[in-house]
């Protein structure tokens, strides 16, 4: 392996190094505590100072208002796509609807688990373009009386990333936006005011998997169904500070590196700049070239996660493989869509979409 390692997985992803350095060291005794993180008592004082600092510098990174709780769960965001259901049809008479725009794979597992709870009206769609574009705001067939409106604002897999946020809450009688944001939370300013709840799994722009965050509007607690599992209830999480049940200590505590490492950086405007920096730097060459093709629509590509393909697809493996050679990880597509993806989050540096941009030019002249 070369001395220097770029890792564009997808998620679980590259974390900082000094996160990672930092980690290790404390490993062993946390702050003279005698004790590894992952060995201290939740509900003792060390730990309370380490999940009390996460919550507080999650808030102050995206500005969130006092009207919001945020939440650490478990459960990935595949159980929020139950969770979420089971937490706001009750907003509603039963059987309750609620909207979902299906912008991708991660739209379409979040709409299909929610229909086990309520009637789930897809009110657009890109699936017949082979989801290469958002559907635009005006085209949405959104139910008057929703429960909520369903978006996934970064579709990881499809590296599609919403560039405004919808308004919908004059076509539905004010129901709240709720936004799977896993994979491009933290990597850009957002209004959290706009939205009613926003949740996302960590192990891509926070920390490793295992965790969840939630952000809800405190007048969205209070409305699960009867069947919502109490761990799962975002009012009984929220009422218990988290700590209902036994929170994911060590990935949180993790999390709050990453954050006070964000914070160093100048936070998430600082962060979002480097990020446009590295998607275009990316883009630009994927669209100066004959040899590789993004087939995303340019104005909804994603900053964070870039599928692109090799026109001939027979040079795929050579490619992953002389990549790795040159210290580039993980750039293999996902399997539903093929060809190579190159996630590149905030723990990315511009050197290594520099790095990549060298090598697939370096290939592309080398395979002509
Ligand atoms: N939504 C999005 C946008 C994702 O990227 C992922 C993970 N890749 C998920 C949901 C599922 O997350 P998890 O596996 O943590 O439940």
């Amino acid at each position: 392996m070369p001395a220097t390692i770029y890792n564009f997985s997808a998620g679980p992803a590259v974390l900082p190094k000094e996160v990672l350095q930092q980690a290790a060291a404390e490993m062993l005794d946390w702050h003279g505590s005698g004790m590894s993180v992952m060995e201290m008592s939740h509900r003792g004082a060390e730990y309370t100072s380490i999940i009390t600092a996460a919550q507080k510098d999650l808030r102050e990174l995206l500005a969130v208002p006092d009207n919001y709780k945020i939440l650490f769960m478990q459960g990935g965001a595949i159980a929020e796509n139950a969770i979420v259901p089971m937490n706001l049809a009750g907003l509603k008479p039963q059987p309750a609807t609620a909207d979902y725009i299906n912008t991708g794979s991660w739209s379409v597992k979040s709409l299909k688990e929610a229909g086990k709870y309520l009637n789930v009206n897809v009110a657009a769609s890109s699936e017949a373009d082979k989801f290469a574009t958002i559907p635009p705001r005006d085209s949405w067939k959104l139910t008057r009386d929703a429960a909520y409106v369903h978006v996934c604002t970064n579709e990881t897999i499809d590296g599609i990333e919403y560039q405004f946020v919808p308004d919908v809450s004059a076509d539905t009688n004010g129901a709240p936006l709720v936004a799977d944001m896993s994979s491009h939370i933290l990597s850009r300013v957002i209004d959290v005011s706009q939205y009613g709840v926003i949740y996302g799994g960590a192990q891509k722009n926070i920390g490793p998997a295992g965790l969840t965050i939630v952000i809800v509007r405190e007048d969205l607690l209070g409305h699960a169904l009867p069947c919502c599992p109490s761990a799962f209830n975002w009012k009984t999480v929220a009422d218990n500070d988290s700590m209902f049940n036994t929170p994911p200590t060590y990935a949180i505590y993790i999390a709050g590196l990453v954050f006070q490492w964000l914070k160093r950086q100048g936070g998430v405007a600082a962060m979002e700049e480097r990020n446009i920096a590295k998607a275009a730097l990316l883009y630009d060459y994927l669209d100066s070239s004959d040899f590789y093709i993004n087939r995303i629509n340019k104005g909804n590509r994603s900053r964070m996660n870039v599928p692109f393909f090799l026109r001939d697809e027979s040079l795929n493996a050579a490619f992953l493989a002389q990549a790795k050679e040159n210290g580039l990880l993980q750039l293999k597509g996902h399997k539903s869509v093929g060809g190579m993806r190159a996630s590149i989050y905030n723990a990315m540096t511009i050197e290594g979409v520099q790095a990549l941009v060298a090598f697939m030019a370096k290939f592309a002249a080398a395979n002509k």
